[in-house]
């Protein structure tokens, strides 16, 4: 039987609804603003419904901006929770979106799914332990450790630890709950506002500020190596895509800070996703692979809730 996979991902700007055959191949994509829950979610909905009245699919993914509420029987699960964004804190969106459709279902965060379809179809094929970093308006990480995104007290928050600073630098950061955590240094507009507002892409390569971001960067890929061992990490998003050199910059500093303590491959270790535009879509579409592979052949293919439990990558 040819199944067919719908994937859900929310940004803070856009979602993007893809239903694809189990090829992975893509029958359909819809782009929908990122408005207020009330509108966007049942555009949504109504996406997923046309095309379960077409020919049912087999599973769902759904990817989401975060935090997320990740833990299983707790009121948050499948919640957008403490975001800044305007309406969507509490947001029910597994809720909203599976309730109608009686098939398998897994909810994670828009990075660890991407991390996850960059495992299965990208530049982490083959790996159990690896990291997906996106560098734009946030630093956001999906850290896979033995073949699952890392879980616990929330999910993985990296782009917020705070890092040794480049020597004699002050500036304050851009975060506003930790000023000069990685995402203070390193987001794009941390970057913009570090540059008088200039619109980053007008930023070029001489602009004086490279070197505080790739060491942030640098440093914090330094502490997801001692912690977790990555044998791969992919550095993409707006910020990495727009400055191809930053990917070099992190490498040199990575090698300079690990000073041969773990034995780096000779290879580049710090590379861009090879999914492109579609590692994002594809991340729910890797949700839902994953979600319908859990179900035991031969058993019905339901939505129980010890299925939804287990939603972790
Ligand atoms: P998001 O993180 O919202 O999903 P992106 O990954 O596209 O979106 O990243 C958006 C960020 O990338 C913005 O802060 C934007 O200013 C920045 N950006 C866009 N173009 C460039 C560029 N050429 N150089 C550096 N930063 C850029
Ligand atoms: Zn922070």
């Amino acid at each position: 039987m040819t199944h067919r996979i719908a994937g859900i991902e929310l940004g803070g700007t856009k979602c993007v609804a893809t239903l694809c055959d189990d090829q992975r191949r893509i029958l359909d994509q819809t782009t929908v603003p990122t408005t207020s829950p009330d509108v966007t979610l049942p555009a949504l909905s109504a996406i997923l419904a046309r095309w379960a009245c077409d020919s049912p699919f087999s599973a769902l993914g759904i990817g989401s901006f975060g935090p997320v509420g990740l833990t299983p029987h707790t009121p948050d699960f499948g919640h957008i929770t403490a975001t800044a964004k305007p309406g969507w804190r509490n947001a029910d969106v597994l809720g909203i979106l599976s309730g109608p459709h009686d098939v398998p279902c897994r909810f994670d965060t828009d990075v660890n799914a991407a991390a996850l379809a960059e495992g299965r179809w990208g530049a982490a094929q083959g790996l159990e332990d690896f990291a997906y970093v996106t560098v734009g308006t946030g630093v956001g990480v999906g850290l896979v450790v033995h073949g699952r995104p890392t879980r616990g007290l929330g999910h993985c928050e990296l782009g917020h630890i705070r890092v040794p600073r480049l020597p004699g630098d002050i500036w304050p950061g851009h975060c506003p709950y930790h000023g000069d955590c990685v995402e203070g240094l390193a987001a794009g507009p941390a970057i913009k506002a570090r540059l008088g507002q200039k619109p980053l892409h007008e930023a070029t390569a001489q602009d004086p500020v490279w070197t505080g971001v790739a060491h942030a960067l640098a440093q914090m890929c330094h502490g997801m190596l001692m912690s977790c061992g990555p044998h791969r990490i992919l550095i993409g998003g707006g910020v990495a895509n727009g400055q191809p050199h930053l990917r070099g910059m992190i490498e040199r500093m990575l090698r300079e800070s690990v000073a041969g303590y773990i034995p780096l491959p000779g290879e580049p270790f710090i590379l861009p996703p090879a999914l492109g535009d579609q590692a994002g879509p594809l991340g729910p579409i890797a949700l839902g692979f994953s979600a319908l592979e859990s179900v035991r052949p031969g058993s019905p293919v339901s939505r129980a809730q010890p299925l939804l439990a287990a939603g972790n990558g």
